[in-house]
């Protein structure tokens, strides 16, 4: 069911849904702010003009506000992620204000993993001082590139010492650091690619996600592909060969990290967890409902300031479509579909549905395990096409 307008004040209060609510959930906050818009960039983010980001700021109180007027009380959360975007794109007295909110609406649960997302070139040492000091625990770093040739061809607005010092800092800093790197730039060799992998790795580092450039509808290089980009298979299967000889291990298929510094917050999602989502194009679930925000500042803004919900997206997911898609985002993971649990939550019938799928699939691309289904490291790499078999 979609939304088309958004004179939407009255959420579908149904039981389980303000149950979900009143329970433990992940909490994800949008910040849509960048200093640019790279080209090949998909997600919801603007260039801030003075002023707004404090008028954002104001907007999320009032959409967290909201959100607990329904509870009765404060939301429980497990984990945090603020997300971008770019957050450091806010100064720190602009996190001052931002930390204040979620204090004031939200009650950190004790062994809280809470993340931030950081670029190089916008973070300062008075973030990492503030987050420190607050209860950030983690730190995900756009690096992307430590060649400043293919950093200038991403038009990136960071150079590769920025990035590298802004990883030392990070690291000395003990926030458990992560550092995002892309693949399949004009030009890009085995052996650039695994500088940079292993500069990144002298950092100390403990965490690392992998992500090769796809070129989206709706962004100036979806619109007008550059030429000449590298095949990204090689790229990808020398770091699921060369990460574990560092003692990483590849728990999803984007990311690597140290045994049990793996992002508590991803998890959740991938294991079908409740979240609440809060900014524009945010998106939440709970207890099969899905929804999401308008992907727009301006709609975002209208919508909250005559005290509705942003939403302009819902749906209450069918028994068979969500068991399916429960499947699919366990097998991105190591950890895969645990039979048990997939028939205790979803019954017989939708797990011999996905047995008679699982069946299909090549068998150099899975492995059974003690009643785990995952894909293997081939599976991994081929997952778009098995996932398709899921559809
Ligand atoms: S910095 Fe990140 S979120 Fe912002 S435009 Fe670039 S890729 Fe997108």
């Amino acid at each position: 069911m979609r939304k088309d307008n958004l004179n939407y004040s009255v959420m579908p209060l149904s039981e389980s849904f303000s149950w979900a609510l009143s329970c433990p959930v992940s909490l994800y906050v949008h910040i849509p702010f960048c200093v640019q818009k790279c080209p090949y960039c998909a997600f919801y983010s603007v260039v801030p003009k003075t002023g707004d980001i404090e008028s954002y700021l104001n907007l999320l109180d009032n959409e967290l506000k909201m959100w607990t007027s329904l509870t009765g009380g404060k939301i429980h959360a497990q984990t945090l992620y603020v997300g971008g975007g770019t957050p450091t794109v806010l100064s720190s007295k602009h996190w001052e204000q931002l930390i204040l909110t979620l204090e004031r609406y939200v009650n950190f649960l004790p062994l809280l993993e809470a993340s931030v997302e950081a670029n190089p070139g916008t973070l300062s040492l008075g973030h990492i001082k503030l987050w420190r000091s607050w209860r950030i625990t983690r730190a995900s770093l756009g690096v992307q590139s430590l060649d400043d040739a293919e950093l200038s061809w991403l038009k990136r607005p960071h150079g590769a010492y920025e990035a590298a010092d802004a990883i030392a800092a990070l690291v000395a800093s003990g926030l458990d650091t992560s550092v995002d790197l892309m693949f399949g730039f004009p030009g890009q060799t085995i052996r650039s690619w695994h500088r940079t992998i292993k500069d990144c790795l002298k950092f100390g580092i403990r965490h690392l996600s992998i992500y090769e450039l796809t070129l989206e509808e709706n962004t100036p290089w979806g619109e007008n592909p550059p030429e000449g980009l590298t095949e990204g298979y090689p790229l990808y299967r020398f770091a699921q060969w060369y990460l574990p000889k560092r003692g990483f291990i590849q728990y999803e298929i984007a990311s690597f990290s140290l045994p049990r510094h793996w992002c508590r917050h991803n998890i959740a999602y991938w294991q079908g967890g409740n979240f609440l989502g809060i900014g524009p194009s945010a998106w939440g679930y709970l207890n099969g409902y899905r929804y999401g925000n308008a992907s727009d500042i301006k709609l975002y803004a209208d919508s909250i300031s005559r005290g509705e919900f942003p939403i302009v997206y819902e749906e209450i997911l069918p028994n068979e479509k969500a068991a399916a898609e429960s499947a699919m985002l366990a097998l991105r993971t190591m950890w895969g579909v645990s039979a048990r649990a997939f028939r205790r939550k979803w019954g017989w019938q939708a797990y011999k549905k996905f047995l008679q799928v699982w069946h299909l699939l090549p068998e150099d691309c899975k492995k059974t395990i003690q009643g785990k289904h995952a894909f293997s490291a081939k599976g991994f790499r081929v997952a778009n096409s098995l996932w398709e078999q899921f559809l």
